[in-house]
């Protein structure tokens, strides 16, 4: 099926259930929309808003672009981390506009408490890298002329360490909470992440007219929020 871009279609932000789908709320709001139901009781992938011109696509948080990119949603909320990583293997896809200051965290190098990261670095020693983040992390390393070698995975970072399949970690982190449960420690800030507004450049051009009220009313509330998030 082919993205529907006939101009009284309604227009479809995706974004991920959980901590972005909280956030984006009261920008949402800001701009008059009112969401009246959950993704997590409705179990709707599609959810419909109070302007019936605008509907939400609840999909994961690394699909977003994808959706958008392939004009299946006009808009979406994606994080930095994200972005990065799907713009490794696609340039240039996206129009992302504004950053929305949502969703706040860093991506860190993290080990176990006993390990010697600097003195490994120091000494130029070759590291192996557990990460969902591939691109930021071998990024990170190349900038450092440190050598890794990088191991991907999709979840529970924590757990390489402790088991011995990699000496650091390449995370996200908020409280470092589920770092200390796991005896591990934030030993680099590689970047602060934030949720980024991403347009699809098709729609840009053909639906811009409609989009472009949400976009304005998006950045004024999330500059607005910046101070105190
Ligand atoms: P899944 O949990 O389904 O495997 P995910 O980890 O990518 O996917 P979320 O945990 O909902 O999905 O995270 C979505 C986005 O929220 C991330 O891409 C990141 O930008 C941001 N994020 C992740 N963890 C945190 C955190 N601890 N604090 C603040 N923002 C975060
Ligand atoms: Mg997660």
């Amino acid at each position: 099926m082919s993205p529907d871009f006939t101009p009284d279609a309604p227009l479809t932000l995706a974004l991920s259930k959980g901590r972005i789908f909280e956030d984006t709320l009261p920008l949402l709001e800001a701009a008059g929309v009112h969401v009246t139901e959950s993704p997590d009781s409705s179990r709707k992938l599609i959810l419909p808003t109070s302007d019936p011109g605008l509907r939400l696509l609840i999909v994961r948080a690394s699909d977003v672009p994808t959706y958008v990119q392939y004009g299946a949603a006009d808009f979406g909320i994606a994080g930095r981390d994200v972005l990065i990583e799907h713009t490794a293997q696609h340039p240039g896809g996206l129009y992302q506009p504004i950053d929305l200051n949502i969703a706040r965290c860093k991506l860190s190098v993290a080990c176990r408490a006993d390990f010697d990261y600097a003195g490994a670095v120091y000494q130029g020693a070759r590291l192996r890298v557990a990460t969902k983040y591939v691109q930021a992390a071998r990024e990170h390393f190349a900038a450092k002329g440190v050598f890794v070698d990088i191991i991907k995975l999709y979840g529970s970072m924590e757990l390489a360490p402790l088991v011995g399949l990699s000496d650091v970690i390449v995370d996200l982190v908020s409280t470092g909470g589920t770092l200390r449960a796991n005896n591990l420690v934030a030993v680099e800030d590689i970047m602060p992440i934030s949720s980024r507004l991403i347009v699809n450049r098709a729609a840009l051009k053909t639906r811009g007219a409609r989009l472009q009220p949400l976009l304005d009313a998006f950045e004024r509330a999330s500059t607005a929020d910046a101070g105190t998030a």
